[in-house]
């Protein structure tokens, strides 16, 4: 955890060549991509979203090598929705999972559809530097990481500065 908040503040500070060199330091078995995005394109066919019609599966590699997978489960009362990719956290948590490799995300059409806010901090919570590959319906690719989408997210480091 030590190295990963060391990085997480040269990433702060020096911009998108220290990131990508702190991201030459992940584990160097190659991510299983294909694996990793069919794990959650199959997820998004278990999405419950009869509200928006927007269905999404979410696949998180864990660095034990096990995927988790998650769809997003809207419901009538419409705040207590949980997206796809908060719903693979809580799995690989709740099965001892705490450290992750990558992130596959399944949306929409055209453009590759991003983790909402609230998904980009609560996967910030486990793996700030998270490699994601957004991935449309239609076959749309945009490989992100975390730290691009998320630079300055709340982490317990924070938390304690406050007390
Ligand atoms: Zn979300």
């Amino acid at each position: 955890m030590r190295g990963v908040i060391r990085s997480r503040s040269s990433v702060v500070g020096s911009g998108r060549g220290s990131r990508r060199k702190t991201e030459h330091r992940e584990p160097k078995t190659a991510t299983p991509w294909s694996r990793l995005v069919a794990a959650a394109r199959h997820a998004r066919t278990h999405a419950y979203a009869p509200y928006s019609g927007f269905a999404v599966g979410a696949a998180l590699l864990a660095r034990d090598g096990t995927i988790w997978s998650g769809a997003n489960v809207e419901n009538s009362s419409f705040g207590l929705t949980i997206c796809a990719e908060r719903s693979a956290v809580v799995a690989a948590v709740a099965a001892g999972r705490r450290n992750f490799r990558a992130l596959a995300l399944v949306a929409g059409r055209g453009e590759p559809a991003s983790p909402c806010g609230a998904c980009r901090q609560v996967l910030h919570e486990f793996a700030p530097r998270l490699p994601i590959r957004m991935v449309s319906a239609d076959g749309n690719v945009r490989d992100v990481t975390l730290a691009e989408l998320l630079p300055l997210g709340f982490a317990h480091e924070d938390l304690e500065r406050g007390r």
